[in-house]
């Protein structure tokens, strides 16, 4: 029974029936919150014992370097070693830097936007830029551009990609389309995992700037859910064959892996960009937080390691998954009024809702106590053309507030869509 073929008669009961349950769950005066992807409790528990390592190491080093000491911009080669493959960077074009792969895309690109990157005819703040941006896509990508003044151009988000034709028409027609924002591995937040025709694409692309930039955001490459681990194409390798190799920028971090808020950022490109932003990031500090890095290098000790690490994260994460799929085919499955990605690694599920009707839920939603992230968040400039995405973000909640949370957003999106089928 989808609500497009239910009788009049039966939607109204069908209402009646919602707007009671919404009632009740607005009695049970929850407090619960889907909104941001941060790990739970547990899962920075399983890093913890990674504090008590590298007291040994710190001291005046017989051999290598004094890693109390300044010093070491490129960050601790042990480490780079472990997330090379992983991010699909040659060791000596991976910078280990500080604790945010945010702070490194904010940093690049308010040096494109001071000076311009290789390869510009001037500084991305000189005039008109305008970026690329998958959608749904990571509201903190998009926050950035528009503090920056980058025009944001929307592009449709598929299963394995942007909507490559839109991609190329738009890059190929403006020669101030100068980035295109990707999340390669699990995007944010819909899970979608980059396929190697896109890649092969965006490397091929003929882009009208000649600075053009890929920011490949590997935030989930090692954050499976299932035991068929997905992995993004190599866009660096892909890049160079097609005459572009200063056009990607890979980004990638421990912070869902150790600590959210101590953990090690990742920079990788071509030596020319890799150069570029050593430059500028000279004059910013004399070195990272080695000790920190030292830390991780030995808690994570090599690939192996850092697979059982993250499957130690998968035993706590695959219940919420699970629970967030249940509900939703529970709740909404064959009403025709929701459809939702199955994520196979990542931190998010995205719940499309009927159109005109997203903001609506959260807003019962959090009448209720239950707050999500806000509708249109998922877009530029908050604003969802057809106001029907949510994200939500599972990995927090204790399962039982989960689950509570899951039951009333159902409620919540059921309700909306009633509403909306009675106007
Ligand atoms: N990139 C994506 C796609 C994310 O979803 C997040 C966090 O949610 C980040 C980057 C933040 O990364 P970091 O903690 O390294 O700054």
């Amino acid at each position: 029974m989808t609500l497009s073929t239910t009788s009049p008669a039966r939607l109204a009961e069908l209402r009646e029936e919602t707007r009671a349950a919404y009632d009740a769950l607005v009695a049970r005066g929850l407090a619960l919150d889907l909104t941001r992807g941060k790990p739970s409790p547990a899962q920075l528990d399983l890093s913890t014992p990674m504090l008590d390592l590298g007291g040994a190491e710190l001291g005046p080093a017989g051999a290598g370097a004094d890693h109390r000491n300044y010093g070491g911009l490129a960050g601790l080669v042990e480490l780079r070693r472990i997330f090379a493959g992983v991010l699909r960077v040659p060791v000596e074009q991976l910078l280990a830097l500080g604790n945010s792969s945010l702070a490194l895309m904010h940093d690049t690109l308010a040096h494109a936007a001071l000076f311009g990157v290789p390869g510009s005819e001037r500084p991305w703040s000189a005039g008109r830029t305008a970026v690329l941006c998958p959608v749904p896509g990571y509201d903190r990508h998009f926050a950035l551009c528009e503090k920056l003044g980058f025009e944001m151009i929307p592009v449709a988000m598929r299963d394995d990609g942007p909507d490559m034709d839109a991609v190329e028409r738009i890059a190929a027609a403006d020669p101030e389309v100068r980035a295109i924002w990707c999340v390669p591995t699990y995007a944010n937040p819909t899970g979608a995992v980059y396929g190697e025709e896109t890649v092969r694409r965006l490397a091929a692309l003929d882009a009208a700037a000649p600075d053009f930039r890929i920011l490949w955001d590997d935030a989930y490459a090692v954050h499976h859910l299932t035991d068929e681990p997905a992995q993004a194409p190599d866009v660096l390798a892909r890049c160079a064959e097609h005459g572009h190799p200063d056009r990607p920028l890979v980004y990638g971090s421990t912070s869902k892996i150790t600590f959210a808020g101590a953990g090690v950022a990742f920079f990788g490109a071509s030596r020319t960009n890799v150069e570029w932003l050593t430059g500028h990031l000279a004059l910013r500090t004399i070195g990272p937080d080695k000790l920190n890095q030292l830390r991780h290098a030995l808690f994570l000790r090599d690939a192996d390691g850092l697979r059982a690490h993250m499957d130690a994260h998968r035993a706590l994460l695959r219940p919420r998954f699970d629970l967030v799929g249940r509900v939703l085919r529970e709740r909404l499955g064959g009403l025709g009024v929701a459809t939702w990605s199955e994520p196979r690694g990542g931190y998010f599920v995205s719940l499309d809702v009927p159109d005109g009707c997203a903001r609506r839920t959260v807003e019962l939603a959090a009448g209720a106590g239950i707050r999500l992230t806000p509708a249109g968040a998922t877009f530029p400039y908050g604003t969802d053309p057809r106001d029907r995405n949510i994200r939500i973000a599972p990995t927090y909640p204790a399962l039982d507030d989960l689950e509570q949370a899951m039951e009333g957003l159902a409620v919540c999106v059921l309700l909306a869509a009633l509403e909306r089928n009675a106007a």
